[in-house]
């Protein structure tokens, strides 16, 4: 999917185009399209130069894939320090597939960059891609977390509580890290 396909029909009953905010009669010929995947908003126009949707604004929420994974990974449950780069990883695949979608919109049948918007999205949203790749995090290593009792150890006692927290605040403040990574990218 790259932009949203429009379908052209005959209208069964009244609609207001969203465009000229007129009337859409009952039997005139109108365009319909749903923008986005997991869209199931009808946009509908009348199929008049006037009216048709611009490129624009048939790709515009590609980018609500973005911070579709962005709430994902911020509802998301992490146990290690590998779940969270795993997650990490994840959101910015997703970021890849959706700048994928605006290089596809941005060139036309045989290749050549017609769609300025696109492509500059397109760049925006690999860039993103590109720093959650590079995040790796810093601070204190959960697995290396000790309390003060056990602070010389050379591995933390199963059974201790206190241990047992600090791995958690560890983990809790590099979690913190990676979403205000995530959430904190640019994005078209
Ligand atoms: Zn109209
Ligand atoms: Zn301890």
């Amino acid at each position: 999917m790259s932009m949203a396909k429009l379908k052209t029909q005959r209208a069964a009953k009244e609609y207001e185009c969203e465009a000229c905010r007129e009337q859409i009669l009952r039997g005139e010929s109108y365009i319909s399209y749903k923008v986005g995947f997991r869209s199931r908003y009808v946009h509908r126009r009348h199929d008049l130069p006037g009216c048709r949707p611009k490129p624009s604004e048939r790709e515009s929420s590609l980018v609500a894939d973005c911070y579709a994974a962005q709430e994902d990974f911020e509802a998301g449950t992490y146990e290690s320090v590998d779940d969270i780069e795993s997650a990490m990883q994840e959101v910015a695949e997703r970021f890849r597939e959706v700048a994928q979608q605006y290089d596809d919109a941005s060139t036309d049948e045989n290749g050549t960059e017609w769609n300025v918007e696109a492509a500059e999205r397109r760049d925006i949203v690999e860039a993103a891609a590109d720093e959650l790749d590079g995040w790796s995090p810093s601070g204190d290593s959960p697995d290396e977390a000790r309390c003060a009792e056990h602070a010389d150890e050379e591995t933390a006692p199963d059974d201790c509580a206190d241990c047992a927290s600090e791995r958690e605040a560890a983990l809790a403040e590099i979690l913190e890290d990676a979403t205000g990574t995530v959430n904190g990218v640019e994005l078209p």
